[in-house]
């Protein structure tokens, strides 16, 4: 047995993070909120000068634009749905007689109109589509948000609500490959600045059931998505920090995004796991940031 105390113990020792009783559902500590919002400046200063539109969605969107999204065809397991109460005062009563026995009181609950955000950029692509075709420029943007993923785990680097800052970039297939080359770059410059060593893998989304396998392998072959690796939970199974994923037309087939000739948009966001680096740092450089090195400190706090 592994007696050593785990990083996730030492993280709630800290105070970093902070015990709900669920696993991947934390509390986090003003210390860790500030190593976020320094390394989100740090993402500001590299991508600033591009130009994006910022938007920021909550973390829950419009079930109808989830469904179409197909979302539930290729990850069914990670999907998080918001149900509420909708009866009668009747129905009230046999649900706290539920609860009270401790029965499942949650079977009633009827389906809202919103699903939790499984991705920073899902609820972008209806949203650009109902403007019309994009500009000559084609179209960046940069989006944050609350993602919920239902993957319980141990490990701290995979937590079930957790912060994607994104990039999401529309144009032909030329524009949006140079733009994902452009961000991963810049990712190992920026990681490099905060005393990080990185690598860079082809990398593939868990697509669910046999049916998937295909996907995954089509995504592999054509070098769809690539991952930036740091070491957090082991060495020998470093963990995804940034994501860079190349849609081809998919998206833009799906959600009727066009470019000013009408011609279908192909599409690429960049993902950055904003926890999951946050983790690395106090990793990396130890959980008390007054001892982390100067430069790592004048990079993120100036
Ligand atoms: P993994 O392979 O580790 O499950 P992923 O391929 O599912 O990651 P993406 O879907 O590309 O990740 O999401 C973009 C980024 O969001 C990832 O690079 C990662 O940094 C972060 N991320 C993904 N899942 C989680 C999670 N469960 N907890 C914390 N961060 C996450
Ligand atoms: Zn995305
Ligand atoms: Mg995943």
């Amino acid at each position: 047995m592994d007696m050593q105390t785990s990083f996730l113990d030492r993280l709630f020792e800290s105070g970093l993070l902070i015990d709900t009783g669920v696993d991947g559902l934390y509390g986090r500590s003003g210390q860790f909120e500030d190593v976020i919002t320094a390394f989100e400046r740090l993402i500001d200063r590299f991508g600033g000068a591009d130009g994006a539109e910022a938007m920021r969605f909550p973390p829950g969107m419009n079930r109808a634009l989830f469904e179409k999204s197909g979302y539930m065809k290729s990850f069914p397991q990670l999907a998080g749905t918001v149900h509420s109460f909708c009866g009668s005062e009747l129905d009230h009563m046999s649900l706290l007689e539920c609860m009270e026995v401790g029965q499942d009181w949650t079977k009633d609950q009827q389906a809202t109109d919103i699903v939790l955000t499984p991705a920073a950029c899902y609820p972008l692509y209806p949203t650009v589509a109902k403007r019309g075709n994009l500009p000559k420029t084609g179209g960046l943007f940069d989006l944050q948000s609350y993602c919920f993923r239902h993957e319980p785990s141990k490990d701290p680097a995979r937590q079930q609500l957790f912060r994607m800052r994104e990039y999401v970039c529309m144009g032909t297939e030329q524009h949006v490959t140079d733009f994902r080359q452009r961000w991963m770059d810049r990712g190992v410059e920026m990681m490099k600045q905060v005393g990080l060593d990185v690598t860079i893998d082809v990398a593939n989304d868990p697509f669910f059931g046999r049916a998937g396998k295909m996907m995954v392998n089509n995504q592999r072959d054509q070098n769809l998505k690539f991952e930036l690796l740091i070491p957090i939970a082991s060495v020998a199974k470093p963990t995804a920090c940034m994501s860079f994923n190349y849609h081809q037309d998919s998206f833009g087939l799906k959600w009727g995004l066009n470019l000013e000739d009408g011609s279908v948009a192909h599409t690429a966001c960049v993902g950055f796991g904003l926890e999951r680096i946050a983790l690395a740092l106090f990793h990396h450089h130890g959980l008390d940031v007054k001892e982390w090195s100067a430069g790592v400190r004048k990079t993120l706090w100036g």
